[in-house]
């Protein structure tokens, strides 16, 4: 055998990898092959016009990654070996890194397993390559924030034991079903959910904000982990906008089965994002921007922009769109506030905001803050100055399908609470808007399944009935060191010993 040309070039390279190495099968049909490929609906005409977003060869790929891994892992190196955590703003912010472990990282890994999966279901090679390396990227996504956050796991409390609490914490519900749900559906919702309305239109609410709170407060190692992310991030949105022109463009009759998706994940998406929002808003001892301005930009502003390109297949913005607009200036007030009040049953603390801090949601709501939420917060603090703290013991109704309590309020009232009900098959259910009711009415059949926390427990399947067994046993939340309010709390006391006399004071958690 003669070799024509030992040197090829990367274009030629690619094609060899996503389109030589792939047969046409003979002894078993592509149906029985690709059994998940038409069952949603979604007609694929030709699978050559996919534009490879990637065009990337293995070799690359990894000589690329492991290039960033080397430098990322010299910054944890050195970041640890300085105590980096002693030069963050304040232990306040840890709470923001607390929420991100828990609710955050478990779901880059199932975003790996989400790409692994699908990556299998396509017979276009082209998709399937795409989604081969967006799983690896993924899983090296977990990988590196475990290692960016673990550091301050030595120094703080709640970081323990992150993936058993993902699995079973009530709020930790809400992200888990998000991508439960994205998991269990099939090929090209998943990719529409995912690298659509999360990895393109929602990414930006998520990992600027973390990011630039990071870089804000000090945290060197998470904004590290960010940074090597980022190019990793650029191909995922492209991937992201490149998958959903090219199912637009194959057939007319996908039309109105994106539409659907693009409305549930929107809403779903912005219902997840809310934790988001109290991050920013109240978490951040640095605050980067509010959770209002940053909706303003990354959705309104961009957003808008996409749903006009969108057009031309036939896409409107999602249904609910309006809602989540209008709702930019409340949601994050009304999150804090409650989790304000069930952190009893939190791996995380929370606080009323300082003067200052208040002055700032003041002016950055004008014409929310002062009216509806402060006074609730001045209520709170003058209990909080007689010694009665408050915590909520009862149980909240969640959602049945983004798992939230129903705590928002009504789009035009912000003094009513927003809840739906509607019955299927001699049961009733509840929602926490008019966008969670219409996801469910369209696939009743899987969201009865849904494994709710509250639910859980009063049906005793939570290692008991009462709240503090529950959080002990069950979430494996150490009560009195990871829950309940900040102030006087270990992680508080250390840090102010900490810095009281820096060159001395042991750390050390167990020294608290
Ligand atoms: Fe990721
Ligand atoms: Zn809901």
């Amino acid at each position: 055998m003669t070799v024509k040309n030992k040197k090829l070039n990367l274009k030629d390279k690619y094609q060899y990898l996503t389109r030589d190495m792939a047969w046409e099968p003979s002894y078993q049909s592509k149906k029985d092959i690709f059994a998940h490929e038409d069952f949603e609906g979604i007609k694929i005409t030709d699978w050559d016009k996919w534009e490879d977003p990637f065009r990337l060869t293995m070799d690359a790929y990894w000589k690329y990654q492991a290039e960033k891994e080397k430098k990322l892992y010299a910054i944890f190196d050195a970041f640890a070996q300085n105590n980096g955590h002693q030069n963050i703003t304040d232990a306040r912010y840890v709470n923001a890194l607390k929420l991100f472990l828990t609710g955050v990282s478990p779901l880059e890994y199932g975003a790996f397993q989400g790409y692994a999966k699908v990556g299998r279901q396509f017979s276009g090679a082209g998709a399937r390559t795409a989604c081969q390396m967006q799983a690896i990227d993924e899983l090296r996504h977990v990988q590196t924030q475990l290692h960016a956050m673990s550091h301050y796991n030595k120094h703080f409390n709640g970081l323990h034991d992150f993936a058993h609490m993902h699995d079973r914490v009530w709020f930790l519900s809400v992200p888990k079903s998000f991508f439960d749900d994205a998991r269990s559906a099939g090929p090209f919702e998943f990719l529409t959910a995912i690298s659509f309305s999360f990895e393109y239109v929602l990414t930006n609410l998520l990992f600027v904000p973390f990011m630039s709170g990071a870089a804000y407060n000090g945290d060197m190692a998470t904004v590290t982990f960010g940074f090597s992310a980022q190019s990793d991030e650029a191909r995922h949105m492209t991937l992201g906008l490149e998958v959903i022109k090219f199912i637009l463009e194959q057939h007319e009759d996908n039309v109105p089965i994106v539409q659907h998706w693009i409305d549930k994940w929107f809403w779903r998406g912005f219902r997840l994002l809310s934790l988001v929002s109290m991050m920013m808003d109240y978490m951040l001892p640095n605050k980067v921007m509010s959770w209002k301005q940053a909706w303003e930009v990354y959705y309104e502003e961009n957003g808008g922009a996409l749903f006009k390109d969108l057009a031309r297949y036939g896409i409107r913005p999602p249904k609910y769109q309006d809602e989540a607009n209008l709702a930019k200036d409340h949601i994050s007030h009304q999150l804090w506030s409650t989790f304000y009040q069930y952190s009893q049953a939190t791996n995380f603390h929370t606080w009323i905001p300082s003067e200052d801090e208040m002055a700032w949601l003041s002016e950055q709501y004008p014409d929310t803050f002062d009216k509806y939420y402060r006074p609730r917060f001045e209520h709170w603090q003058a209990l909080q100055e007689k010694g009665e703290r408050f915590y909520n013991n009862t149980l909240p109704q969640l959602c049945q399908v983004c798992q939230v309590p129903t705590l928002f309020t009504e789009a035009d009232d912000p003094t009513k609470i927003s809840h739906r009900s509607t019955e299927f098959q001699g049961e009733r259910y509840h929602f926490c808007s008019d966008g969670c009711c219409d996801i469910f009415q369209h696939e009743p059949e899987k969201y009865v399944q849904s494994w709710l926390p509250v639910h859980q427990i009063y049906q005793g399947n939570c290692e008991g009935g009462d709240v503090e067994t529950v959080v002990s046993k069950y979430y494996h939340i150490e009560i009195g060191k990871d829950n309940f309010e900040y102030l006087g709390s270990q992680d508080h006391q250390r840090w102010l010993a900490l810095k009281g006399k820096k060159s001395h004071v042991s750390a050390d958690k167990d020294a608290a």
